[in-house]
């Protein structure tokens, strides 16, 4: 245990809250949770950007409903501007820091006539200038030197200064660069240890100077996360691939399969160990055995996944789970009726779903008028030319029937198959397309006696008057 260390998870709200998010905040969940000591969440939200509030709310719900809790925040960099104004006026009174009023123009044309790599020359550095108008704030890389980045994962990573340009961490209008106010609020905050994406590593050094600027002694641990890629090996992008928590949430994912999926994007358990309690992952888990290679991102697998954890519902919990996506169809009212139906059918649709949203339109036949498609009248009902006359003896034998339950339906129809010489599964096909107006859903005899005599005999009927009036 270690109860002073403290992480964050510091998302930019520019857009929907990406998987690859979800994972660096859930590591640093775990991380801290382990260790028992603080998470925090920080908005970096410096950047003005569109919809920003929107997106400020879709990370804050999706982190709810994944289970990722915070100790301290949410802090928005918005509402934090003293504190990069008092760490600006310390850089600059310690001359660690500049004002350049150069034009990206005087800098490209200068870049230009030395030959050299494009870039910022430094040229204002020595010539202690006041802040005019058009001014920005720069950064005074020691030169020369080297920063060396003790990264967890990576292990260390050197960088030159000679490739780091006096970099701005205050723009013309004022503004305070990203990397400035990051660093400012891991040394307000007290962060011990940053655990991000990998991009940020390049910034990474700059971060570091920034520390030892302002007078930070012992620096934070440092980890970077291996990218995601897609099944061709490429970043995942949102312009590409699928990567929005809420997209998958719509899609009827569950929250412990999508962590526990989640979880193993860089990391393993050992052996061939995948299924994880939370409790397990949070006793497990050990930043330091993350991959450093990028780690794909395998829908099919998280799937597959979300199809284990829903069957290990109870069955109440999968019905709650269900009825969000129930309420989203017009045939849905939530009467009592309903919902007892519903209840009874859930363990038959638990079993054979792997997303949420599968289970509506399993059940639709309970609950709206059927409607056969062309394609199954052809490729099912047509299929076969006793079709009308199997549909016309069932209905007979069902409506004859003392008792209209699984059982005695079940041993009805295979009886009539015997007697026709036909195998079970020929007769049950057309039976379920004229019921449910579909070729798959939950088991058969339970489905017809869920729906009842009536309406069974009337979807028979209607079923085979379709296809006897040719
Ligand atoms: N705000 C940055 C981002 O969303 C994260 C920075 C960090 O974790 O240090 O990519």
């Amino acid at each position: 245990m270690n109860s002073s260390l403290k992480v964050r998870f510091a998302p930019s709200p520019t857009g929907y809250f990406h998987v690859g998010g979800a994972r660096t905040a859930l590591y640093n969940w775990l991380v801290a949770r382990k260790a028992g000591g603080k998470f925090v969440l920080r908005i970096e939200d410096t950047d003005e950007t569109r919809n920003a509030e929107e997106w400020v709310e879709g990370i804050i719900s999706a982190l709810t409903w994944l289970g990722i809790t915070w100790d301290e925040g949410p802090y928005r960099q918005t509402e934090r501007s003293a504190y990069y104004q008092r760490a600006v006026e310390r850089l600059i009174a310690d001359d660690k820091a500049y004002w350049c009023d150069c034009t990206r123009e005087q800098i490209d044309q200068r870049a230009k006539e030395r030959g050299g790599p494009p870039g910022y020359d430094g040229f204002c550095r020595d010539k202690s200038k006041e802040k005019t108008p058009g001014a920005a704030l720069r950064f005074k890389i020691p030169r020369p030197g080297k920063t060396v980045v003790h990264d967890k994962i990576r292990g260390e990573v050197v960088f030159d200064h000679e490739n780091l340009d006096d970099f701005i961490i205050v723009k013309s209008n004022g503004s305070p660069l990203f990397v400035l106010a990051n660093v400012v609020d891991d040394i307000e905050m007290k962060i011990t240890y940053i655990i991000r994406a990998e991009e940020h590593l390049p910034t990474t050094p700059k971060a570091i100077l920034l520390f030892q600027a302002l007078g930070v002694e012992e620096l934070p641990l440092f980890a970077h996360l291996p990218v995601l890629v897609n099944a061709k090996r490429q970043k995942l992008s949102k312009r590409r691939d699928r990567v929005a928590v809420e997209d998958y949430r719509e899609m009827g994912y569950i929250a412990p399969a999508m962590v526990n999926y989640l979880a193993l994007l860089g990391w393993s358990p050992g052996g061939d160990r995948e299924f994880l309690t939370v409790q397990e992952m949070i006793e497990l888990f050990d930043i330091g055995h993350v991959n450093h290679s990028p780690a794909f991102f395998d829908e099919q697998k998280m799937q597959h996944f979300n199809g284990v954890y829903i069957r290990e519902l109870t069955v109440d919990q999968f019905v709650e789970e269900c009825l969000p996506f129930l309420e989203k169809h017009d045939w849905w009212e939530g009467s009592p009726t309903q919902l007892w139906t519903f209840r009874q059918v859930a363990p038959l649709v638990q079993e054979r779903v792997s997303l949420l949203i599968e289970a509506p339109e399993m059940v639709a036949f309970l609950y709206r008028p059927v409607e056969i498609s062309s394609d199954l009248v052809e490729s099912v009902l047509r299929k076969d030319a006793r079709s009308a006359q199997i549909l016309k003896e069932i209905g007979e034998i069902y409506a004859n029937l003392p008792e209209f339950n699984h059982d005695s339906l079940n041993e009805a129809t295979r009886a009539y198959c015997e007697t026709i010489g036909t195998p079970l599964r020929k007769v049950q096909a057309p039976i379920r397309v004229a019921l449910t107006g579909s070729k798959v859903g939950p088991p058969l005899f339970e489905s017809i006696e869920l729906l009842g005599k009536d309406v069974t005999l009337q979807r028979l009927a209607s079923a085979g008057a379709l296809i006897g009036t040719l």
